[in-house]
């Protein structure tokens, strides 16, 4: 085999390495945010009768607009936010990873800059790094919050062409208030996109920037099925906007690009959501376990609205993660020196982590305050 070296690679993508949470062997895996819970009975039935259904038409093309399954999205986003969202505003694509790279190859780009605020979702610098735009790291305070005014005064000042806000954010947990979200809407000429993966989790009184979207034609709300809906093997995420930002994903997204089968299980998936995200508030209760537990071990942690928590302090977080992981439990070493990431399980997985992280904190002396 080749190296890379030897092929005429882009140089902006050379010596970098692809996206990994590393897929390790644990007994229990709590490194990539998914919801622990098998899907229902129910919808495990209807789902073989709707992809049994859709195959009998897969010598044809998909519905390539996808009307049916954003129909149900926009439904499920009006029911749910109690703003009025409609199909015409809502785009889908396999996964919300997809939606972000069809939103940067037609508003990012060659000679084009996105800012996020970081810490944050690893994946929107690698998109912009795919599609050829340059990326700029946002500040955020220390304890990973984003001053509104500071934010817009660097917005300002760089000019982005697309800005990332993550709420809540990943890796941190940290939910963004909605005037933040304005004062940036304000601040740039570009696209804002608000990253809300885990918006399902949040505490009460978190809004949703769904509520914003009303005059505001450049924001964007990224969604996605794959974490409280507990379907990240489907890969679906999707987004709302104004009808003119889906009119501008059209002219970038490959025809044809969500399947038969995919939309036909997004849509028996939306046709249960209620007992889909009857699991939300057991996820939740085992996030708050986990924060309420972690100050008897000389821990502590981000405030978190999503289902996971970032905890700490380690003098050697690797040393930390791998002393979990000698114990059967898979956490996410996320880069940030003294912190690790832990997806809320279920009580038995949560139960396992608490009691692993006990001794390791033992062993591993907390550095608290730091
Ligand atoms: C997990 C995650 C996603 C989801 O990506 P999919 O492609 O929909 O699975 C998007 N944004 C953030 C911040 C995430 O953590």
């Amino acid at each position: 085999m080749a190296s890379l070296d030897q092929l005429p690679l882009r140089p902006e993508l050379q010596g970098r390495t692809p996206y990994g949470a590393p897929q390790l062997p644990a007994t229990y895996r709590l490194n990539t945010n998914e919801n622990p819970y098998p899907l229902p009975a129910e919808l495990l039935a209807d789902l073989g009768a709707a992809l049994g259904h859709a195959a009998l038409e897969l010598n044809r093309y998909p519905d390539r607009d996808a009307v049916a399954l954003r129909t149900d999205l926009a439904r499920y986003l009006s029911r749910t936010s109690g703003e009025a969202i409609r199909p015409e505003q809502v785009w889908a694509a396999n996964g919300s990873n997809e939606v972000l790279q069809q939103v940067l190859q037609a508003f990012g780009g060659a000679d084009r800059t996105a800012l996020g605020f970081t810490p944050s979702y690893s994946m929107h610098p690698i998109i912009c790094a795919g599609t050829g735009t340059a990326w700029v790291d946002g500040h955020r305070r220390a304890d990973f919050t984003i001053d509104a005014e500071a934010a817009a005064a660097q917005v300002r000042e760089v000019r982005p062409d697309v800005v990332f806000v993550t709420s809540p954010n990943n890796p941190t947990g940290t939910a963004v208030a909605l005037e933040t979200v304005e004062a940036l809407y304000d601040a740039t000429g570009g696209v804002l996109v608000v990253d809300e993966a885990y918006e399902e989790f949040a505490r009460a009184g978190t809004p949703s920037a769904l509520s914003l979207l009303a005059g505001r034609p450049r924001l964007i709300v990224s969604r996605t099925m794959s974490k409280a809906f507990g379907m990240a093997g489907l890969r679906l995420g999707y987004l709302a906007a104004d009808p003119a930002v889906v009119d501008a994903l059209q002219l970038v997204r490959l025809p044809y690009h969500l399947s038969s089968l995919t939309q036909a299980a997004a849509r028996t998936a939306l046709a249960h959501t209620d007992a889909l995200l009857a699991t939300v508030d057991a996820v939740k209760t085992q996030r708050d376990r986990i924060v309420a537990a972690l100050p008897a071990m000389g821990l502590s942690s981000v405030p978190s609205d999503a289902n996971f928590v970032l905890f700490g302090h380690f003098a050697d977080a690797h040393a930390a993660w791998q002393a979990l992981l000698d114990r059967g439990v898979l956490v996410r070493d996320v880069g940030l020196p003294g912190w690790l990431r832990v997806t809320a399980g279920t009580e038995e997985e949560t139960g396992a982590f608490l009691t692993a992280l006990g001794e390791v904190a033992r062993d591993q002396r907390p550095t608290l305050g730091e």
